[in-house]
């Protein structure tokens, strides 16, 4: 299994607990990878770097782009995600799929997505 884990505002949670899970995911000879939608050129990455050295595990920066997709033009599908915002995990083509099946189910409530616009 292929565990895709996003850092901000998930492993900066509690990197501590998040380098546990990553030692018991490799110990059971799963493969943890870091998936950001951060800028790969970003001088601002030495923190992620930093936890991905720590951790012996890679690092990919999808520049913006939705994760999934991009992981499996890499070769590296992800079987599960860990992530604080998984609206940037599938493709184009499944979100207008599941924003379709909402319009079609008639699940239009509109609620702030953060808790600062509440
Ligand atoms: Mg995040």
């Amino acid at each position: 299994m292929r565990l895709g884990l996003d850092f901000d505002e998930t492993v900066t949670l509690d990197p501590e607990l998040f380098g546990q899970l990553i030692s018991l995911f490799t110990a059971r000879g799963h493969e943890v990878i870091i998936v950001t939608i951060r800028q790969v050129s970003n001088n601002l990455n030495a923190d992620v770097l930093a936890f991905a050295e720590e951790h012996q595990v890679e690092a990919i920066f999808t520049g913006g782009k939705q994760k999934a997709p991009f992981c499996d033009n890499l070769g590296k599908h992800v079987d599960v995600w860990m992530d604080d915002y998984p609206a940037a995990i599938p493709s184009v083509n499944k979100l207008a799929g599941m924003a379709f099946s909402c319009v079609k189910m008639k699940d239009l409530n509109i609620e702030p997505d953060d808790e600062e616009e509440r």
